[in-house]
C-alpha cells in the first residue's frame, strides 16, 4: 500500500497502469473510514487488478460551513484500517494541491435529479460532488468506481454524469452496511452521543416496518405514515420521499425498485438512509 499526496503523482502512476492494460478500481471517500467503506474496498479489490482509495473531504460539496468544520477526520486511523486490506494506493491530497484542478471540472446538467431531496435541502451539494468525482476520475481513469447505496441519489447523479460525459467508467453501487441496531454506518455517527445513537436506530426500524405496509398503502399514504412515526421519536425528520430508483421522481403508484429516502436529524447530526420497498 502506497500513500500518495500529489495529484500529479497519482495521475502518472495511473497512466502507467493503464499502459500495462491493467484494470483500475476506484473507491472515493471522505475518510473516517468504517465497515461500509471497507466493504466497497473489498469488492473493488476482488473485481480489479488494482484498487485506489481516495480520502479527501471535499469542501465544495458542503453547503453548511459548520458541517464541514465538524466533519470527522482521522487519517492515521484510516491508514491503520487500510493497512489490513492493503489497497494498492491511498490518495490523500491537501486542499492546496487539489484547488487548481477544480477549474477543469465541467458543470453537469442534472435537471430534476439534482433538484429533489438532497438537491433541495443541500443546495449546490451535487455540483460539488460532480466536481470532485470528475477530478478523481480524470486523475485515475478507473474502469470501475464503487459507491454506497446509502447515498442513493449520489449513485444516480454519478451515473448521469458519466453518461453525459460519455466516460467509459462502470459505476458499481454497493449494499448498505449497518450496525447491529440497523443504523446505517456513517462517518457522522461518530458525532452522536450514546443516547442519540440509540435514538437513531429508529430510522431503519421505521423504514423496515414501512416495507410491510406497501400492500395496504399508496406511496403518499406511506410517506405520511413514515412522517407520523418519526414524530413519535427523538429524531427530527427533514424529508421522506418514496421515489422511482432511476428518475428519483416521487411515486404515486407502486413499481419495482420503489425506494423510501429519508433524512432525519439526531440533535445537529444529519442522518441519511433509504429502503427499497418493492423488490
Ligand atoms: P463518504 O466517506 O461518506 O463520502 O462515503 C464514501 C463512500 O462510501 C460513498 O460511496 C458512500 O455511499 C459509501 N458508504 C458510506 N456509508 C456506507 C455504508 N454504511 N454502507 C455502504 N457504503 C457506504
Amino acid at each position: 500500500m502506497k500513500l500518495i499526496e500529489e495529484p500529479s503523482e497519482l495521475e502518472s502512476i495511473c497512466s502507467k497502469i493503464i499502459e500495462q492494460n491493467k484494470s483500475i478500481g476506484l473507491v472515493p471517500t471522505m475518510g473516517a473510514l468504517h465497515r461500509g467503506h471497507l466493504s466497497l474496498i473489498k469488492r473493488c479489490q476482488q473485481e480489479n487488478d488494482l484498487c485506489i482509495v481516495t480520502i479527501f473531504v471535499n469542501p465544495t460539496q458542503f453547503n453548511n460551513p459548520e458541517d464541514l468544520q465538524k466533519y470527522p477526520r482521522d487519517l492515521q486511523g484510516d491508514l491503520e484500517q487500510l493497512s489490513e486490506l492493503q489497497p494498492n494506493y491511498v490518495f490523500a491530497p491537501q486542499w492546496t494541491d487539489m484547488e487548481p484542478l477544480y477549474s477543469s471540472a465541467r458543470s453537469i446538467p442534472l435537471g430534476e435529479l439534482g433538484k429533489v431531496m438532497e438537491g433541495q435541502f443541500r443546495p449546490g451539494h451535487f455540483d460539488g460532488v460532480t466536481q470532485i468525482v470528475q477530478i478523481l476520475f480524470q486523475l485515475t481513469r478507473p474502469h470501475r468506481a464503487y459507491f454506497g447505496k446509502k447515498d442513493f441519489q449520489q449513485v444516480a447523479v454519478i451515473r448521469k454524469m458519466v453518461e453525459y460525459l460519455q466516460w467509459p467508467i462502470s459505476i458499481i453501487p454497493c449494499e448498505i452496511e449497518r450496525s447491529e441496531s440497523g443504523l446505517a454506518l456513517s462517518s457522522r455517527n461518530a458525532l452522536l452521543t450514546p443516547d442519540q445513537l440509540k435514538d437513531a436506530a429508529a430510522i431503519h426500524q421505521i423504514l423496515t416496518e414501512a416495507k410491510i405496509k406497501v400492500s395496504s398503502h399508496t406511496p403518499q399514504e406511506l410517506e405520511q405514515w413514515i412522517a407520523g412515526s418519526f414524530s413519535n421519536t427523538n429524531l427530527e425528520l427533514e424529508y421522506v420521499s418514496i421515489v422511482d430508483p432511476l428518475s428519483l421522481h416521487a411515486l404515486t403508484d407502486w413499481r419495482h425498485g420503489a425506494t423510501a429516502c429519508v433524512v432525519a436529524y439526531a440533535g445537529k447530526v444529519r442522518l441519511l438512509d433509504n429502503q427499497v420497498l418493492v423488490d
